[in-house]
């Protein structure tokens, strides 16, 4: 090799060290800020050791040595199908500041954040999660995920889903046979057929999963202030790197303890700190400055109407019949019928959703997220502003971006907000439980 390339070779490696670097600062702190919050309990160690495992120590999923990893982005891939055809699938929005940075310069101006993030960690070929990958499967929901799934195809084969902007009969037709596609796309990779036997077997690993999040939202609903938030968020996010069944055992024992504590009225703050809802834009770790924000200012977050919060995985599958294809079938119905994500043109259902969460959760003030760039839940902030305010709930736009530049003035904000709802509210009380 020529002295000009050794040199070249030399100062990319130092780069990516220096990427490498700074990815595990941004990591640390935000688990340190997590950890500051206080009242964590040792239920959740296994959730927040996912999360340093990954972008701390820059290992890989935790997964026998000859299984493949496919990468997934947005919750209408059936993550079933993955495991049938003995695979693990990998959630890949990424919620990173330095790959951020990165692909800021990779990617167009206007693009949203997540976006640019996924495009840094892919120029940057640090992290073993995206390396390792065999497939990535991108849902084709807005234009940056269309844009994503072209960027990634340089080095990854990509299986991209077209999902339909309807969600009608005919719609669900199609919506089944790209399933069909994909199955035989992971079928390729791992060189093992979806049976009928695999697909049932991976719908009850998904459904144990499930199970335990229907009962960790029953308790939180149940008996409020049992754990922050931000908290909450992060072991949602753990999920997208455990196998469905880790995470349903640590979720069992967490929820135990949960349990145990509501019956006991352990509670991590006042019961009458403002109920805030977060909804909007993805908030994906490590950008947990919302949530931290508005806890450090003293709101509680009690209801997480994200994607990459209770809504990745609360609706379960329901089988239309017995057969091979009634599975598949519901698998598509599951992934577009009850989805609220703003990608489809009739919305109704996501202000349904929002309405019945706010009368669950007891919500007195809603905020609502918008990524730099994200045009599909700016365009819907309105619908769901008028909404709100016929019910009497106040709602503030948060417009954030991966930096942690606009931090102080996202305090400002989450601040005057938390002192409004408290004074709507009158003097709180002085005890804990
Ligand atoms: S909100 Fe929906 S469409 Fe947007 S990133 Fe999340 S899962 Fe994808
Ligand atoms: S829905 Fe918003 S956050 Fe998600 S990929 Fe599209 S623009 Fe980005």
């Amino acid at each position: 090799m020529a002295y000009a390339d050794v040199a070249q070779e030399q100062r990319e490696q130092r780069r990516r060290q220096r990427f490498a670097t700074k990815s595990m600062h941004m990591t640390q702190k935000y688990l340190r800020r997590m950890r500051d919050l206080g009242s964590t309990l040792e239920q959740m160690e296994p959730f927040f050791d996912t999360l340093e495992r990954i972008y701390v120590q820059g290992l890989d999923v935790e997964r026998p040595r000859s299984t493949k990893t496919v990468g997934t982005y947005c919750v209408q891939v059936p993550q079933e199908l993955i495991y049938a055809a003995g695979a693990r699938p990998v959630k890949l929005c990424s919620g990173h500041y330095t790959a951020f940075s990165i692909g800021d310069d990779v990617v167009a101006r206007d693009a949203c954040p997540l976006v640019k993030a996924i495009a840094g960690f892919e120029h940057m070929g640090t992290l073993p999660l995206y390396e390792n990958c065999s497939l990535m499967v991108v849902p084709i929901t807005c234009d940056c995920k269309k844009r994503i799934a072209g960027l990634l195809k340089e080095k990854w084969p990509v299986h991209p889903l077209y999902v339909p902007a309807n969600r009608e009969d005919e719609d669900i037709e199609h919506y089944v046979d790209d399933l069909y596609q994909l199955m035989h796309m992971v079928s390729h990779v791992t060189g093992q057929d979806v049976t009928y036997e695999s697909l049932a077997n991976a719908l009850n690993l998904t459904g144990r999963a499930q199970y335990e999040l229907s009962r960790f939202l029953r308790i939180k609903r149940t008996t409020p202030n049992l754990l922050y938030g931000t908290h909450a968020m992060a072991v949602m996010n753990a999920s997208s790197y455990l196998d469905a069944g880790v995470w349903a055992s640590a979720m069992g024992a967490l929820n135990d303890e949960l349990e145990r504590r509501a019956h006991a009225n352990k509670l991590v703050s006042r019961k009458d700190l403002p109920r805030i809802m977060l909804t909007g834009s993805p908030i994906v770790f490590p950008n947990l400055k919302i949530p931290l924000l508005i806890e450090e200012a003293g709101g509680m977050v009690v209801a997480d109407e994200t994607c990459m919060g209770e809504r990745g995985m609360s609706d379960p599958v329901v089988p239309v019949d017995a057969s091979f294809d009634g599975l598949m079938r519901s698998l598509a119905i599951r992934s577009l019928r009850p989805c609220p994500c703003p990608t489809f043109a009739d919305n109704s259902q996501r202000i349904y959703r929002l309405r019945q969460m706010v009368r669950d959760y007891r919500v007195e003030g809603v905020i609502y997220h918008v990524l730099r760039g994200c045009l599909v839940y700016d365009y819907e902030f309105r619908l769901v502003e008028e909404e709100l305010e016929s019910m009497g709930i106040p709602v503030i736009r948060l417009e954030s971006d991966y930096t942690d530049q606009d931090v102080e003035q996202l305090r400002i904000r989450s601040e005057a907000f938390v002192e409004t709802i408290k004074l709507k509210k009158g003097p709180l009380k002085a005890n804990r439980g």
